[in-house]
């Protein structure tokens, strides 16, 4: 059998919080217990969200950590090419097709849509031709027009190795999504999956706040003709007191502001190794978090981060 292949895949968009650095430090625990091979990718095509300084900074921060890696870092803004030759390769079989909606339109036309997701917009279906035209591909990589996958109708199932068996209709969640935006980038759903590919990653572990991409993820794999989709392993997400997602809202919990504090790198790796089913917290260093760490033990449930944790790193 050929070494299995894992990513860090972090976006450079802020300084690392405790949520995030618990997912990218279960991701590591993972490969190194099972001998995967790491790679480390920066996702710095999140647009508006991107930070300058901040992959630097992510980097510094495993590095604190004592999470290390095999291979990279790569960016994805260094190999832009590979995303638009998979985007004119989808557009000459006649799978996906421009489109000029604006996103007020598309809120305008799911105004009543009962499944729009949280965050998502369902994509009413505007722009879908009958027949995709294969001419169309001169528009690739012109700013203003953007391009949508023709989503086959019906469900998808596939196990997740963590949340188990997962049953996902996209074009009723989210419709026709995105492979290339207005601004001739290539969407998240398509860079992730060229570059899994490219990288042969064969082993995905993130927060389950993506479980609902995977669908979209392996649909792209099969419509681009990449092989075997990867397994995935989706982790539930440290949330805060008010039960979202741990963000800035929360207060400062990033990693660099508890170093700053004086907070060492065992004592924060002591409260994620609680959250992680190691029982109750104490300072541990990353070599015995690795060995200790059992994945059928870690809390099915998210954690909720609260003031007395806070007060936990900061304390005597
Ligand atoms: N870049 C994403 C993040 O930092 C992860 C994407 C993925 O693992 O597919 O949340």
């Amino acid at each position: 059998m050929p070494q299995s292949r894992t990513r860090l895949a972090p976006s450079p968009t802020g300084a690392l919080h405790l949520g995030n650095a618990r997912t990218f430090l279960l991701n590591w625990i993972l490969a190194r217990q099972r001998n995967w091979h790491i790679v480390l990718r920066i996702e710095d095509l999140d647009g508006p969200r991107f930070k300058e300084g901040a992959a630097e900074l992510a980097i510094d921060m495993f590095n604190w950590l004592g999470i290390d890696w095999d291979e990279g870092p790569y960016y994805q803004r260094n190999d832009l090419a590979s995303y638009h030759a998979a985007t004119s390769r989808l557009a000459r079989a006649g799978k996906v097709y421009p489109c000029r909606c604006t996103r007020k339109e598309i809120q305008q036309a799911t105004l009543s849509a009962p499944h729009a997701e949280q965050h998502e917009l369902r994509y009413p279906g505007t722009c879908r031709p009958q027949n995709p035209q294969t001419d169309e591909t001169r528009f690739i990589n012109t700013e203003g027009v953007a391009w949508r996958v023709c989503v086959p109708a019906g469900s998808t199932s596939f196990v997740d190795k963590f949340c188990g068996k997962q049953t996902h209709d996209i074009g009723a969640t989210v419709g026709d999504f995105l492979v290339g935006t207005k601004l001739a980038l290539p969407s998240y759903q398509l860079a992730v999956v060229v570059d899994d590919a490219k990288q042969n990653i064969d082993q995905v572990v993130r927060g389950d706040d993506l479980l609902s991409s995977a669908p979209r993820q392996m649909l792209l794999y099969d419509l681009l003709e990449l092989g075997p989709q990867p397994s995935y392993t989706h982790l539930p997400l440290v949330l805060g007191e008010d039960g979202r997602r741990l963000a800035k809202r929360h207060g400062d919990t990033r990693v660099l502001s508890y170093r700053e504090k004086g907070v060492s790198a065992e004592r924060l790796l002591g409260l994620l190794g609680e959250w992680c089913g190691l029982g109750s917290r104490e300072e541990i260093t990353i070599a015995e978090f690795l060995k200790t760490f059992d994945l059928d033990r870690m809390p099915r449930e998210p954690v909720v981060f609260t003031a007395a944790d806070d007060a936990w790193l900061l304390g005597p």
